[in-house]
């Protein structure tokens, strides 16, 4: 079931005409289905039904939005954080402080400390030295830190370079064959409660193959920590997996990826811990746009939208493919290119793209921007930032206020030797 659907040739979401929301808020905007939202935290569950314990900690770099966040802690889902910024979203949206995964690569002593102080549930350690710092301010806290190693196992996730995480070179998690010593270092430290290893390999997968290399190649190292008398409950298995963008894309569901689960992990007697984030956002989201200008071109028409690579990055970024539909298709169609009024080549959505016919001031979406939409948005080229509306049922709401130019100008200062 689809809450993105044409009623009476208009596109709604759930029970919401776009044009309703255009109107109310203005364009360029996100629109969020809360039933979109609920539904895939559901899927993504019952797709691990046979993984008898596990934690749902939702990564939400993919979409932060505190009414998101709400949501899918009602829906029983914990945290995946990257930063003390998404620590305070976590906690702020009623996220219990247990269910909380701290990640990322660069966590400051100070994004320790309060990561302790908040009783985050689990740190996902990346470097030994991470390991001894966090020890150190854990014990002289009078506490322990709980703590998983994330590996790096060294598997291609076949995903676009810039969103690959496990391969040697990339800068994520200790060198797998490096671990088991490095657990048995830290295990000694009386500051750490350390419980077992994470991985995470890349985003967008297409093919289960590379989670199920990477997840035996831990099963194989949980076997070693234990033949060194560790004591191993918990395995975090990372995010990652992909959703469709294009037409005619095919992924493996929830409900092939917990198959594979479950059997890989068979014989783990671990809790597993899962961090998705675009495959519960993604396609949970749209960009609503108006169009500008039908401006001609050499050999395809230019649509010039309001929203730009500044609201929705992933196309200058990932090379990125998102689904242009008219909010009132007229059935016709063009052959377009379409771009953002930023100042740079790269604002271009899609080139020589079969769309929808559009003229100047219609109304159009990006599908599936849920998921690292929004919360890359920037203000280049003095953009306003881009708001954010929920729809639940009949109901909407701004749930993220679009961020005026003169806002962002305001917090500027010309200091006092520039004064006029
Ligand atoms: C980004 C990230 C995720 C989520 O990745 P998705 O592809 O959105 O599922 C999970 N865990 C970590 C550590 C991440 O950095």
């Amino acid at each position: 079931m689809d809450h993105f659907a044409f009623r009476d040739g208009i596109l709604h979401v759930e029970d919401v005409p776009l044009p309703t929301i255009a109107e109310a808020v203005g364009s360029p905007v996100y629109v969020y289905s809360a039933a979109t939202f609920r539904r895939h935290a559901q899927v993504f569950r019952d797709g691990l039904k046979d993984v008898a314990r596990k934690h749902i900690a939702y990564a939400i770099k993919a979409n932060p939005n505190l009414a998101v966040l709400r949501l899918l802690a009602d829906e029983g889902y914990g945290a995946d954080v990257v930063s003390g910024g998404e620590m305070a979203r976590a906690l702020a949206a009623g996220m219990p402080p247990d269910g909380i995964v701290f990640s990322g690569v660069g966590k400051t002593a100070d994004e320790l400390a309060r990561g302790l102080d908040a009783g985050i549930g689990q740190f996902n350690l990346e470097l030994e030295e991470e390991g001894e710092v966090l020890a150190r301010i854990a014990a002289s806290k009078g506490l322990r830190a709980r703590a998983t190693i994330r590996v790096n196992p060294d598997v291609d996730a076949g995903t676009h370079a810039k969103i690959s995480t496990g391969r040697k070179e990339n800068k994520f998690g200790v060198p797998i064959d490096q671990a088991p010593d490095m657990f048995d270092r830290l295990s000694r430290l009386p500051g750490l409660d350390l419980r077992g290893v994470a991985c995470h390999i890349g985003s967008q997968l297409s093919d289960l193959a590379p989670l199920e290399a990477a997840y035996a190649r831990i099963g194989e190292l949980v076997a070693e920590l234990r033949r060194r008398g560790h004591a191993i409950s918990r395995v975090d298995l990372g995010g990652g997996l992909g959703v469709p963008y294009k037409p005619g894309d095919t992924f493996p569901s929830p409900a092939d990826y917990g198959a594979m689960v479950a059997s890989v992990t068979r014989d783990w007697d671990a809790e597993l811990m899962f961090e998705p984030g675009r495959v519960i956002a993604g396609n949970a989201g749209v960009l609503l746009t108006r169009v500008i200008w039908v401006k001609p071109g050499v050999v395809n028409p230019y649509v010039i939208v309001d929203a730009a690579m500044n609201d929705l990055a992933r196309p200058a970024l990932y090379d990125a493919w998102h689904d242009f539909v008219a909010v009132q298709p007229t059935g016709e169609r063009m052959v377009a290119n379409i771009a953002g009024p930023v100042c740079e080549s790269g604002d271009t959505f899609a080139m020589g793209r079969d769309i929808d016919r559009v003229e100047s001031g219609d109304l159009a979406v990006f599908r599936t921007a849920g998921a690292y939409g929004a919360t890359m948005a920037s203000t280049y080229n003095s953009r306003a930032l881009v708001p954010e509306v929920l729809v639940d049922g009949d109901r909407f709401a701004v749930v993220a206020d679009r961020i005026a130019a003169e806002t962002i100008l305001a917090a500027e200062r010309v200091p006092e030797w520039l004064a006029r």
